[in-house]
């Protein structure tokens, strides 16, 4: 089959947008290459193929990235007012335990979909599109690759 011009080895278009407007894609649910698939399917699965443009946008691996950047900001975000409620009003230990640990998990929660749109949008940005990093792993339940599979 020849291979499409606009079409990286990967698949993926080869006119990207602009970083801003890929990231914007990405915190929207949207594809990043066209802004009018979906990204997801389910809560952080990542759809096989985008539905417009068909980029395999099943094939980047955010691995723990979104987790990490979630943390990072969402522990600079909130830390300050832990620290501002401590030394304005010091309360019990159980009361801060029964505030920000809830809050923590569910502002977390909310930003885990958002940022990880946001790191795949990147990493096709950059080119980071999984060609380079082999097969998928097969699913939890099958038998391992065979040793020497890259
Ligand atoms: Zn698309």
């Amino acid at each position: 089959m020849p291979m499409d011009p606009r079409r990286d080895a990967a698949g993926f278009p080869v006119t990207h947008p602009p970083v801003g407007v890929a990231l914007a894609r990405g915190a929207m649910f949207r594809c990043p290459a066209c802004g009018q698939g979906k990204l997801f399917n389910g809560y952080l699965r990542l759809v096989d193929e985008c539905s417009a443009c068909h980029a395999p946008l099943g094939r980047i691996r955010a691995d723990d990235a979104p987790p990490y950047f979630t943390i990072l900001v969402v522990g600079h975000v909130l830390l300050p007012g832990v620290f501002l409620v401590e030394k304005i009003w010091r309360p019990e230990m159980w009361v801060h335990m029964a505030i920000w640990l809830p809050l923590f998990a569910i502002v977390c929660t909310l930003m885990l979909r958002p940022v990880k749109g946001m790191v795949v949008a990147w990493m096709m940005r950059i080119g980071l599109t999984g060609d380079d990093q082999g097969p998928r792993l097969p699913a939890p339940g099958l038998p391992p690759r065979p040793a020497g599979d890259a």
